[in-house]
Parts: structure tokens; sequence; C-alpha cells
């Protein structure tokens, strides 16, 4: 089994939910008391958000890419970024490593190819539902990509930093998020993307009349297998 390099803690809400999941994953593919060989670096979130608040991606850059070589020195032989919208700086990181990033869009393609969806909506933070670090590579793929406007994007972004990444998992806000969802399948998409890893503690598959691509889990899923060799 290969050893795995986390950066985790942003936030810690869902990248406990990777250890879990991949730890699980481990498990039931080895049995008896196999368990993945970890290597975790979580951050103090208020710090990462710090950076994003202005706008200064270098320094998130610095910060990740610095750590990722830190993980590998200590025995990481691949990176896995919990979180979607720090994949804006993954190129940086990729150039600060000489072991493979695991990207958290390669196994949603995967998964998205699978289930032979061809247009999917994609919420995450505002930086993941503008930016195209993302989208173009779903694009890339042949997977038409479409995201909320206007107020459902605000109400996202502000219920993934007020809320979620604080721990706070509210009705409310569920029926926020399926009512901006039902917007968008009008347009035309046939599948969801949960494109940050905390919709996946307020929307379930169970939520959904159409299929649901949780980026955490379908990552995790992935670097448990990449590790067990696949
Ligand atoms: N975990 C979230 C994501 O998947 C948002 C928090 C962050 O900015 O890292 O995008």
């Amino acid at each position: 089994m290969r050893t795995l390099g986390l950066l985790g803690g942003m936030s810690w809400e869902s990248s406990i939910e990777y250890e879990r999941q991949i730890n699980e994953s481990v498990r039931g593919r080895l049995g008896g008391s196999h368990s993945a060989d970890l290597i975790v670096r979580s951050f103090d979130f208020d710090f990462i958000e710090g950076f994003m608040d202005s706008g200064n991606w270098s320094g998130v850059a610095q910060v990740l890419a610095d750590q990722a070589l830190s993980l590998e020195r200590a025995g990481a032989e691949a990176i896995v970024v919990c979180t979607n919208t720090m994949h804006q700086v993954a190129d940086r990181i990729e150039a600060a490593i000489t072991v493979p990033l695991l990207h958290i869009a390669d196994a949603t393609v995967a998964a998205i190819a699978q289930a032979e969806v061809e247009k999917v909506a994609l919420l995450g933070t505002r930086f993941t539902m503008q930016e195209p670090f993302l989208r173009s590579r779903f694009e890339s793929a042949g997977i038409d990509v479409v995201v909320p406007a206007g107020d459902d994007l605000e109400m996202i972004h502000r219920v993934i930093f007020d809320e979620l990444v604080q721990g706070v998992v509210s009705e409310d806000s569920r029926r926020l998020f399926l009512d901006a969802i039902s917007r968008l399948l009008e347009t035309g998409a046939t599948g969801v993307v949960a494109g940050c890893t905390e919709i996946e503690l307020l929307v379930s598959p169970g939520d959904l009349d159409v299929p649901y691509f949780p980026t955490a889990e379908l990552h995790a899923l992935a670097a448990a297998d990449w590790a067990l060799g696949d």
C-alpha cells in the first residue's frame, strides 16, 4: 500500500470525511485491522480564509506548495488536496513536488462519464463556480457545465463559508440549495456536482432525482484506489 499525503482542514468538517472514507475503503478491500497509510496536514482554516478574502492566491499557492513538499519529504507518495477551491493553485503545487497530485476533477469526470451524463450543474464556492480551474477540466472531457447566477450564487457561497465550514448544517439552507438546483435542472442539466467538499454534508443523493456527484467522496475513493495500486 502506498502512502498518501493529505492537505486538509479546508475545512476539517469535510477533510475528516476524507480520512474516514479512505480508511473505510482500505479496510473494505484489505479486511481485518487494515487502514490507510496517511500523512495529514490539517490547517487552521481561518488562516487560509484570510488569503482568500484578500484575493492573495499566490500566498495560498506558496503555503500549499510548501506543505505539499513537506508531506513528500515525510514519505507521501501522492498528494491529495482535500478541497475543490484550492485546486485553483493545483499547478503551483504540482510544480513544487515530484510525486503526483491526485486531482479532484479527475475522479469526478470519471464518475460523470461512467453515468453518461452530458451536462451537469456545478455548485461550489464563488471561486469554483466563476473561475475556470474546475469547469474547464469537465468541459475538456466533453461535459457541459451550468452554474448558478445572481442570488443563488451568492447564497451558496455564503452558506458554505458562514455555515458549513463552521459545522452548521441547516434544514433551511438545504431547502435553498434544492431550490437553486431545481432552477439549474430547468436549463437541461441532468446531473449535479457537489463541487465543494462541504456540500455533501448538506445535500445527499436521496435529496435529488438525478445523478449526484459528491466530489469529496469520489476523490477520497479514487485516492484509496490509487494507494492500493489500482
Ligand atoms: N472545501 C471547500 C471546497 O471544496 C471550500 C473551502 C475552501 O475554500 O477550501 O471548495
